[in-house]
């Protein structure tokens, strides 16, 4: 039995890898005290992929999405809302908490906590360009409070325009269509989602929106938004030339990793949180878990993150559990976890598993009475990930059988 009555545990950020890590805690009987800083939001965790999904179709309400609790019975839980991380002293095991989500001019305006192990799962923020920022008929979705924001509008019957055709901006389009209104789909690439999905299910993807009545613009991208009046229709212009207005703006642009607070720590924050495969950072009692942590996957031996409910989850339970070897002075295991997501669209449930980057072959079945494509993706004749729409079984048995090529793969991607 480890002891660990005189222990300080940080837990940096409030969703779900933060909320899963205290959980873990509280699992393993960790006996001392637990500091969990919620961040910004000054909400209890609650589930994210709803957002987009029934909470902006209405058939949710806020109440209905928060994680379950936690049983913290044991737990010497300190919880602090409305607060930060706002720096890790390079030179010492203590974090400084503050009020706001600023970093304070003076260390003095926060409180240093010192730590005996640091859970960073600070996530990531919706990428936001600076010239796009300060319109109020403009949102992103990433937090309860932007999709109550964008709720708010819908009761008007806005023309609307989601920008951006990655997972998120491909559900909101689908969501707000769902809802009756009027949406434009401006996407980047050739196909929504193709540089995840690759050409067949992207097409797919873009087939059922146009079927479901959403218009798009394909291979453009927005090179500015204006408003005559501050809370007027906006304008968006194109890099063909082109434009349209709308009176909702939706932007999808992907993410960026809340790691500020890390800079001048003297960890790796070039892509999220640099870690090993056991999700230790370069200080050995400083763990990443969730969107922000970049580790090396065993499976497809090259770093990665991964910004997919399930994966921080699993992660956050893994970075316990690796501490926890630690201290029981074992090595711990690598992070082995094939990434898994799911996207719910006019009904349908799209899944893949694996990591298809760098894939040189698919092959393509129609599967199921719909006969909607099945696509498993090859890697120098190796499967690395497959992805379908309504096909759950299908999806799941890939993914076990990724998981147990894993040693070939990793023979086969080392170097
Ligand atoms: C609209 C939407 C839909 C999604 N749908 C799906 C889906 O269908 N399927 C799927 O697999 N994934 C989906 N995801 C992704 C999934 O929600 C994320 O992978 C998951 O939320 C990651 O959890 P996390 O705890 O790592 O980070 P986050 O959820 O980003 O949480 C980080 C937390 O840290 C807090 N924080 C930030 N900075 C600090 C700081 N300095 N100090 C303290 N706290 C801080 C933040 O306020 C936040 O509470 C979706 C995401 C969004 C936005």
């Amino acid at each position: 039995m480890v002891a660990t009555t005189s222990q300080t545990v940080v837990v940096a950020g409030g969703s779900l890898a933060g909320h899963r890590v205290v959980a873990e805690l509280a699992r393993h009987g960790f006996a001392g005290d637990v500091v969990w800083v919620r961040g910004p939001e000054g909400t209890a965790p609650y589930s994210r992929p709803a957002l987009s999904k029934e909470l902006i179709q209405g058939k949710v309400t806020r109440d209905d999405i928060r994680l379950p609790g936690l049983d913290t019975h044991g737990l010497r839980l300190r919880v602090v809302d409305h607060a930060v991380c706002a720096r890790l002293d390079p030179d010492d095991d203590r974090v400084l908490v503050t009020p706001t989500h600023e970093a304070p001019a003076e260390p003095s305006d926060g409180e240093w906590i010192p730590f005996d192990a640091l859970f960073v799962c600070t996530g990531t923020r919706a990428r936001l360009p600076e010239a796009f920022a300060g319109l109020p008929n403009v949102h992103c979705l990433r937090t309860l409070a932007d999709a109550e924001r964008i709720k708010e509008r819908l009761p008007g019957r806005p023309r609307t325009v989601v920008v951006g055709a990655g997972l998120v901006g491909n559900e909101i389009a689908a969501s707000l269509r769902s809802c009756g209104l009027p949406v434009e789909l401006v996407v980047q690439g050739r196909l929504p989602m193709d540089t995840v999905f690759g050409e067949d299910l992207g097409r797919f993807c873009l087939d059922r929106h146009h079927a479901n009545g959403v218009t798009t613009r394909l291979l453009t991208t927005v090179t500015g938004l204006s408003a005559t009046e501050p809370d007027g229709p906006v304008v968006l212009t194109f890099d063909d030339g082109g434009q349209t207005c709308a009176d909702l703006v939706v932007l999808g642009l992907g993410a960026v990793t809340a790691c500020e607070w890390l800079h001048g720590s003297g960890l790796d924050v070039s892509d999220g949180l640099g870690c090993d495969e056991a999700l230790r950072t370069a200080r050995p009692n400083v763990f990443a878990a969730g969107d922000i942590a970049n580790w090396r996957h065993p499976v497809f031996g090259r770093r990665m993150r991964v910004e997919h409910w399930s994966n921080a989850s699993a992660q956050a339970r893994h970075a316990v559990e690796s501490w926890w070897a630690g201290l029981e002075g074992r090595e711990p295991a690598p992070f082995a976890e094939v990434p898994y997501f799911w996207s719910d669209q006019y009904g349908l449930k799209y899944q893949m598993v694996g990591h298809a980057r760098g894939h040189d072959e698919v092959s393509v079945e129609r599967i199921g009475a719909d006969g909607y494509p099945f696509v498993t993706y090859f890697r120098e004749g190796r499967v690395v990930a497959a992805a379908g729409v309504n096909a759950p079984r299908a999806v799941m048995r890939m993914k076990a059988r990724i998981q147990s090529e894993a040693t070939t793969i990793q023979g086969a991607y080392a170097g």
